[in-house]
């Protein structure tokens, strides 16, 4: 990772190993942290560092993290490649892991793990770190993974697919569509469409489809967010959908609404949807959609390998969904989309297909400018050789690009190449300099070796958890063991006097 030609890349590792240096050489010691109480402990590096208190706590945190995680420690010291506010990053990350979770080795033996193998094989010179969007979803798949089987061990039940609703007189229109679609569709549950269906490779469900992208080239599901939503049957140990109404103080209402992560997935897509097309605010939409001023039809994709026993099913903004809310929008979802061969899709037209967008996003996840985390699914398409230059509209030649970013790149600032294979986008600027950009989303082709490898570690985490159960029942057996003696010794006794009780004397 580290380009040794580069004197800016060598100052910033050197830079780099003296901050983490002065950050260790400050590190309260275990015997300082049992005698002294933090607050004065901070005081006190406050007055000899000159740094304050919320700065010091946040280092410090993450210290105290990375000793929880010693491979990626081992890295960090022999690479100086992840500076300290990347290790913030982690730290930060990690923090949302519930507390059970924190106290568990091994959500941090897997953390561990996961963070090297993903942080530490530089593919190719000139690698770019993951972004800092990339290294929380890491994290935060992490505590999906391991997490999912303790907080649910008996998740209901997959309900039974729902049909594809009947076209109801005084529905809005995009409903009609879905009429179209149904018949296709009528086997519900992930639904296939075509001989694509056969495939193994990754797949796209597509419930329904966006209204402001056209139905391309065949009828596509369209659902009515709000019919959708109506129809997700209620599932047990999922916290009761919470709103919270505060007037402010400039009489302003706030609202805060809690939902489920399949639900709350729904309602983001359907918002963001109307924003685009309507080319207003999120929140504008928002209301317009809860004041019956605009209807939409809502595309939700999900993205996951056939081909593998417990894949992870990711959505372009939740990243990797619990296994609950992926089962719940799996089972509503009407079309599947062979993602292999939409990689070689091509199409004459300068607007790409549905399908291949949905390429282009599961490959790419984020902006392909280097360190821009715009997430795919918000931003353009662009051809690397354009259009009207003969350049085909299909996945080789193209890439997500910001709005900014693309403007970068058509004022000749830069330049890139895309290897086909790998996705990776080499990028050429005009100061002679270069860097790459590794393709992020679950089809790129390092992310389904990641997908194997998660599916790995749930079955040992599934393993872990009947291991554990099996540990804790025979705790529990060991733990009644003494009154069982008693109880048994009871018993004896009262056999042994039964045995010699004159009164009880078995009749003749
Ligand atoms: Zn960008």
């Amino acid at each position: 990772m580290l380009n040794e030609d580069d004197p800016h890349a060598v100052a910033r590792t050197i830079n780099t190993a003296g901050n983490y240096r002065f950050w260790r050489a400050i590190q309260p010691t275990d015997e300082q942290l049992d005698t002294v109480d933090w607050t004065t402990l901070l005081a006190g590096l406050t007055r000899s560092t000159g740094i304050e208190a919320p700065r010091l706590t946040a280092y410090l945190d993450a210290l105290t993290t990375l000793d929880q995680l010693p491979r990626l420690r081992t890295l960090v010291e022999a690479t100086w490649v992840l500076d300290m506010d990347y290790l913030r990053i982690i730290d930060r990350a990690a923090a949302r892991a519930p507390l059970r979770l924190q106290d568990d080795p091994y959500f941090w033996e897997t953390l561990d793990e996961v963070l090297v193998e993903r942080l530490s094989t530089p593919r190719r010179a000139h690698q770019l770190l993951l972004k800092p969007g990339a290294i929380r979803q890491v994290v935060a798949t992490t505590i999906t993974t391991v997490q999912t089987a303790d907080d649910h061990p008996a998740w209901p039940p997959v309900p039974e697919p729902d049909p594809p609703p009947e076209s109801e007189p005084g529905d809005n229109s995009e409903k009609n569509s879905e009429g179209e679609a149904g018949e296709d569709d009528s086997e519900g549950n992930v639904g296939t469409e075509g001989p694509e269906g056969d495939s193994d490779a990754d797949s796209e469900g597509n419930h329904t489809n966006d209204g402001d992208e056209g139905t391309a080239d065949r009828p596509q599901p369209c659902l009515d967010p709000a019919e959708l939503m109506r129809s997700l049957p209620p599932l047990e140990g999922t916290p009761a959908p919470g709103l919270w109404i505060d007037t402010e103080d400039n009489g302003t209402l706030r609202f805060e609404l809690s939902v489920d992560q399949a639900t709350g997935t729904l309602i983001r897509d359907a918002v963001w949807q109307v924003a685009r097309s309507a080319k207003i605010s999120q929140a504008r939409a928002m209301v317009m959609l809860l004041l019956g001023q605009a209807t939409t039809s809502v595309t939700t994709h999900l993205y996951t390998a056939k081909d593998v026993a417990d894949a992870p099913v990711f959505h372009p903004l939740a990243g990797v969904l619990t296994e609950q809310a992926a089962q719940r929008l799996l089972d509503i979802s009407t079309k599947t989309t062979d993602m292999d061969a939409a990689a070689g899709a091509y199409t004459p037209s300068y607007t790409p297909t549905d399908t291949i967008r949905a390429y282009l996003v599961g490959r790419d996840w984020a902006c392909r400018w280097p360190g821009c985390s715009a997430p795919a699914v918000k931003v353009d398409n662009d051809h690397r050789i354009n259009h009207h230059e003969g350049g085909p509209t299909t996945a080789a030649n193209m890439v997500m690009l910001c709005r900014h970013h693309h403007n970068r790149k058509t004022d000749v600032q830069a330049q890139y190449l895309l290897d086909p294979v790998t996705g990776d986008v080499f990028w050429l600027f005009a100061d002679g300099t270069w860097a790459v950009d590794h393709a992020e989303g679950p089809l790129a082709p390092a992310e389904k070796h990641w997908v194997q490898t998660y599916a790995q570690r749930r079955k040992r985490r599934a393993e872990r958890a009947a291991a554990r159960a099996a540990a804790a029942e025979f705790e529990d057996y060991q733990e009644g063991a003494e009154q069982r003696a008693e109880a048994h010794g009871r018993l004896e006794e009262a056999m042994a006097q039964t045995d010699t009780d004159p009164g009880r004397a078995p009749p003749e």
